[in-house]
């Protein structure tokens, strides 16, 4: 039995962990990281702490869907207590990704900005796409809920990082997320990635290829955040017994 501790167990993603782990063969929840209180209950044989080092110690792997800071301080701590870590945390800075590969030399992590099937696919298709359509402009546009508060989403950027890499282009030089005034035409190889919030919205990806004459667009949909819930959980159960080192959620799908 693996026991998990989940890092963010409040939030969104992570109160529907906390529910689906419930089903989860072969996994049990065994310790939450809080901040203060749970305002919900919770089996009282799991362990509810404050103490990053005792959450570390009550389980076999994280679950991390927090805030970039929150990741930050956990991966600090890993490195001195290592632990399999699936880390699911967006908008994490070059610092903070910095750090994950750090701590990736001393315990297996598993980084994801989408635990989705349906993204890990759209990004095969994506560097396909991008490769064959030569010359078709690329836009991306991502839609989520008015709480999010990274933008554009990590999964757009991924996907951008995706589409650059099919044209062999490096994406912080093409990458454009914001358009206003009289800023010209759009050149040959730049990459927009425009994030929209509003109500409710789980998460829309559209990425368009766009030519004279034709256009073609790769959407994916999440209707429930349980698709990254159930996700991760997949992704902590291939990842408990790996070597140290940073993985992807294609890894784990092996749609490589
Ligand atoms: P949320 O705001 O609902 O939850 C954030 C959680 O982090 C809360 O439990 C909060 O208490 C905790 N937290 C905040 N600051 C903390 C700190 N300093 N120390 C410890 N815990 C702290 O957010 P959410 O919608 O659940 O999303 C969480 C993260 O996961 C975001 O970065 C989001 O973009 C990302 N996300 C990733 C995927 C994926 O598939 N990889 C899917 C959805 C969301």
């Amino acid at each position: 039995m693996i026991k998990v501790g989940v890092f963010g167990a409040s939030g969104r993603v992570g109160r529907l962990l906390l529910e689906n782990i419930k089903d989860a063969e072969g996994m049990s929840l065994s310790s939450v990281y809080v901040r203060n209180n749970l305002d919900f209950a919770i089996d009282p044989s799991v362990l509810v702490t404050s103490e990053m080092k005792a959450f570390l110690s009550a389980c076999d792997i994280v679950i991390d869907f927090s805030l970039p800071e929150a990741c930050e301080t956990l991966l600090e701590q890993a490195i001195k207590t290592p632990k399999p870590l699936v880390i699911g945390t967006t908008g994490l800075s070059q610092h903070q990704l910095n750090l994950l590969k750090q701590a990736s030399e001393m315990m297996p992590i598993l980084y994801a900005t989408n635990m989705s099937l349906g993204v890990a696919l759209l990004n095969k298709l994506v560097y396909q796409a991008s490769a064959a359509l030569a010359g078709f402009d690329i836009e991306i546009v991502e839609m989520h809920h008015k709480h999010k508060k990274d933008a554009p989403s990590g999964t757009a950027l991924t996907l951008s990082q995706s589409a650059a890499a099919g044209r062999g282009l490096d994406i912080d030089k093409v990458r454009v997320s914001g358009r206003d005034g009289n800023i010209g035409e759009r050149s040959e190889d730049e990459i927009a990635v425009m994030a929209l919030r509003g109500g409710d919205i789980v998460g829309r990806h559209t990425v368009g290829f766009y030519n004279e004459g034709e256009f073609i667009e790769l959407n994916h949909t999440a209707t429930s955040r349980s698709t990254f819930s159930k996700g991760a959980l997949r992704a902590a159960q291939w990842l408990a017994d790996k070597e140290a080192g940073l993985y992807s959620i294609s890894d784990c799908l092996e749609l490589d």
